[in-house]
């Protein structure tokens, strides 16, 4: 069985479509499929109709990507397994899209006082329906050549401390966990290595993570060395957290696709153990 838990659609910040996004995924032969757009379940009614209605072969899981703020880092919770139909979880989102359309301006603020007009109505544009995220405004700034890609624009103008960064306020771990849980689903640490944090500080992430009553840690993702992979997983054991894989896909490049490269060792307990 092929599991990829974790997928972004043009409900947030990826490049194609529920329907577009399924098509993929049966096509690299995803069996359990997971849309964890960020903040939003808007994708998830969409593609569950699609499914039916063209018969696909796909089991999808109901999933949403929770930005929230742990010190002065922005620690991204994945739900699996929520209810997408949840009228207090579609609320509780709300709030975080009010804010994340409030920080669009701050961003396109910040951008301006620093010489480049116009972002935020570009943000708003690329971002079309879907609520404006950095990057959609990355977009724009390869747009019009103030770097050449992510990696770049993401560098000089988005992380934390640069220009284009506001110190989010977020809700905290614990308001996260709580949401998911009360919505029928299990809480996951997104990408523990993209954190920027040394081990010593990602346990103390741990350690707060399930106080807060949290399930388990993204261990497998594309593009990860063995030993990356062996300590996530070492750090599922150690912790007694369930161990999840997704490639956090936004749209097809040369180094990021759908279901590959996400194998996980039986050593692990999967969070799909008793699904
Ligand atoms: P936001 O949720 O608005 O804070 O935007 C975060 C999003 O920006 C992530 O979900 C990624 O899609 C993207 N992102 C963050 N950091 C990087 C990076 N260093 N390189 C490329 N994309 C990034
Ligand atoms: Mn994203
Ligand atoms: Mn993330
Ligand atoms: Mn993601």
């Amino acid at each position: 069985m092929r599991y990829d838990l974790h997928s972004h659609t043009t409900c947030s910040d990826g490049r194609l479509t529920p329907p577009e996004l399924l098509d993929r995924a049966v096509e690299k032969q995803v069996d359990v499929f997971a849309i964890t757009d960020h903040d939003t379940v808007n994708a998830i009614p969409i593609a569950r109709e699609y499914i039916k209605e063209k018969q696909l072969d796909i089991e999808l899981i109901g999933g949403v990507e929770i930005s929230t703020r742990w010190t002065s880092f922005e620690i991204h919770i994945v739900g699996l397994k929520i209810d997408e139909n949840d009228p207090e979880l579609i609320k509780r989102l709300h709030s975080q899209i009010d804010y994340r359309n409030e920080r669009a301006k701050e961003i396109g603020n910040r951008l301006e006082k620093a010489g480049i007009p116009d972002a935020y109505i570009n943000a708003k544009r690329i971002a079309g329906d879907a609520a404006i995220s950095r990057s959609h405004y990355a977009k724009y700034l390869i747009e019009i050549g103030k770097a050449k890609n992510f990696a770049g624009v993401f560098k000089k103008y988005m992380k934390r401390g640069k220009t284009g960064y506001v110190p989010s306020e977020w809700i905290d771990i614990k308001t996260a966990v709580q949401w998911i849980h009360d919505a029928g689903g299990i809480a996951i640490i997104a990408h523990p290595s993209r954190y920027d944090m040394t081990t010593k500080w990602l346990k103390r992430l741990l350690v707060d993570f399930k106080k807060a009553g949290g399930d388990g840690i993204e261990v497998a993702l594309p593009q990860q060395t063995t030993q990356e992979r062996e300590k996530l997983g070492q750090l599922c054991l150690d912790y007694e957290l369930l161990a999840s894989v997704g490639s956090d896909f936004h749209f097809p490049t040369n180094w990021s696709e759908l279901g590959k490269n996400l194998y996980l060792s039986d050593k692990y307990l999967p969070v799909w153990h008793n699904w």
